[in-house]
């Protein structure tokens, strides 16, 4: 079965979302993502999907909100350099080339913590202690995803346990291809507003692709200029893009130079 060529991505309508966090609730969830019993402390609280809450910084009456939900960018770098995956000395964290997720093994993982510091999206979290589960609700947990132990790194990984479920149904079914449908996140699925568009970035015909139009001769860089990336000029090539009409909140994603001139690559 040939699954080559794929390269899966996310379009975030930043006008759409109402920080409601189903997203959150749906990924711990789907993860097997303990919580804690004080999540208020953000140093040891895990949250591969994290709704950040940003303001134009103007008083009132002119203050407007917007909420912005990060999971991991699912970085490309140049040639699937991704920062966390370049640093990382046990190949705990890989980037697949089959379908451009970056796939994170906590069994390979030591704990360094380098991926921690080379992620300049903070989407990387260290479980400090082994996870604990209120009575009865290990009985509910996802047996497609390992739980992961005190000592090791975790992250998003856009559910890929999800996708290998897809592809032996497709396996089984005698499919090469799978519809844009049949492999959707779980914080995709749960919003709501319908504020998040997953799939195929290589698929001319997916949603997500239409949108954004990813410019693969500079790098990913979306053709619609509504749409934009976090630290673009980074050069880290994320494959999660966001969209939004207003312009402060454009801005935020700290992308002017890499909208001038002479932006370079990127
Ligand atoms: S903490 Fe784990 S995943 Fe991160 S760099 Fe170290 S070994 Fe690799
Ligand atoms: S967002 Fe961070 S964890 Fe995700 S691929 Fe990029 S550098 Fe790695």
């Amino acid at each position: 079965m040939s699954n080559h060529g794929k390269k899966y991505g996310m379009l975030i309508d930043l006008d759409k979302c109402t920080g409601c966090g189903s997203c959150m609730v749906a990924c711990m969830a789907e993860n097997n993502v303990p919580f804690k019993k004080d999540e208020s402390n953000k140093l040891v609280s895990i949250t591969w999907m994290r709704v950040y809450r940003l303001t134009n910084g103007k008083p009132f009456p002119d203050t407007e909100i917007c909420y912005l939900p990060r999971p991991c960018m699912q970085c490309e770098g140049e040639h699937g350099h991704s920062p966390c995956v370049s640093v990382c000395p046990a190949v705990a964290t890989d980037y697949d080339f089959s379908t451009g997720i970056v796939s994170q093994i906590p069994t390979r993982c030591f704990g360094c913590r380098y991926c921690m510091a080379a992620c300049p999206y903070h989407a990387r979290y260290f479980n400090w202690y082994d996870p604990i589960w209120p009575k009865g609700m290990k009985e509910s947990l996802s047996p497609h995803v390992s739980p992961r132990m005190r000592g090791v790194v975790e992250k998003c990984t856009f559910c890929f346990h999800r996708y290998q479920q897809a592809m032996e149904k497709a396996y089984y079914e005698s499919r090469e291809e799978l519809e844009e449908n049949e492999y959707q996140t779980a914080c995709t699925q749960a919003c709501p507003a319908g504020a998040i568009i997953f799939g195929d970035l290589n698929n001319p015909d997916h949603t997500v692709t239409r949108v954004v139009g990813p410019d693969d001769a500079h790098g990913g860089r979306p053709k619609n200029p509504a749409v934009f990336r976090l630290l673009e000029r980074l050069g880290t090539n994320p494959k999660v893009y966001y969209t939004s009409t207003r312009e402060w909140v454009r801005r935020q994603a700290d992308n002017d130079a890499a909208r001038g001139e002479n932006a370079g690559r990127h």
